[in-house]
């Protein structure tokens, strides 16, 4: 069976992915950033009745990037998810941007990301059927006319380019690199209020993930198959 590893499991979206993973019975490994989610996490799935490899990762510090991927050295990765992301702080208008929110939410919205893939691309090199998905979302489209959340929307922008040029420049290597929009959806970033719970939303992208192949690659996918504009 496939394995996947999605950074940020100890709640929301990266959780639910985990655990319907599981439940396919796939080789899940999951990050979280300490010993309280890990057990937690690590309970849930036994309730299950399934396992889950579990690392320590804060996905914007390069050492911990570095102890993680050398813990996994010389083992085949089929999917990654990258799912941790924050929306990284409320006051987002030209009025009240705060510019040190700005930029921790682009060390963790878009350039962990590109560094925790770069990492594993010796593990993903040895799968026959790479996939790096990103889950990127539908405020970062630059064809949408809504604003506010400056440093939020502005980071996943970029988290779609730069991952739209690693399609590109991976292409020839047989590496799949795909951005989906999971939907609004009820999670401790998304609200209460959304649009989607998280089992519609981790049902819809298992889905779409495990049906893209290379012609997929370098777009933007919504969770229910739909292809979005950037
Ligand atoms: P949550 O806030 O529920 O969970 C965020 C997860 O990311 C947590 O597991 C958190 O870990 C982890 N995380 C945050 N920062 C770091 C970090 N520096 N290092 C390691 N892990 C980190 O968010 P969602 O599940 O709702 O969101 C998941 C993804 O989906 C994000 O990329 C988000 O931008 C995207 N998205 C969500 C939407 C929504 O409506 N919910 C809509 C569109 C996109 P910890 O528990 O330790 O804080």
């Amino acid at each position: 069976m496939e394995t996947v590893l999605i950074t940020g499991v100890g709640r929301g979206i990266g959780y639910k992915l985990a655990e319907d993973f599981l439940r396919l019975g796939y080789n899940v490994i999951g990050t979280v950033r300490d010993d309280a989610s890990r057990q937690r996490v690590s309970d849930r799935a036994a309730g299950l009745g399934a396992e889950i490899e579990l690392h320590i990762l804060e996905i914007t510090d390069s050492h911990s990037v570095d102890k993680f991927t050398s813990a996994l050295t010389g083992r085949c990765i089929d999917i990654l998810i990258n799912s941790a992301g924050i929306i990284g702080g409320d006051h987002q208008t030209h009025e009240d941007l705060n510019f040190d929110d700005w930029e921790r939410t682009f060390q963790v919205n878009t350039v962990a990301p590109m560094r925790i893939a770069l990492a594993l691309l010796p593990n993903l090199s040895l799968s026959k059927n790479a996939k790096i998905v990103s889950i990127s979302s539908k405020m970062g489209a630059l064809s949408g006319k809504s604003a506010g959340a400056i440093a939020y929307r502005s980071s996943k922008a970029a988290l779609n380019k730069s991952m739209q040029c690693l399609a590109i420049e991976l292409k020839p290597k047989n590496i799949g690199v795909y951005l989906v929009h999971p939907g609004w959806v009820r999670t401790d970033m998304g609200g209460e209020s959304a649009d989607i719970s998280v089992e519609e939303s981790s049902a819809g992208l298992i889905k779409v993930i495990t049906a893209f192949s290379m012609q997929h690659t370098g777009r933007f996918w919504q969770y229910d198959g739909q292809e979005l504009d950037w």
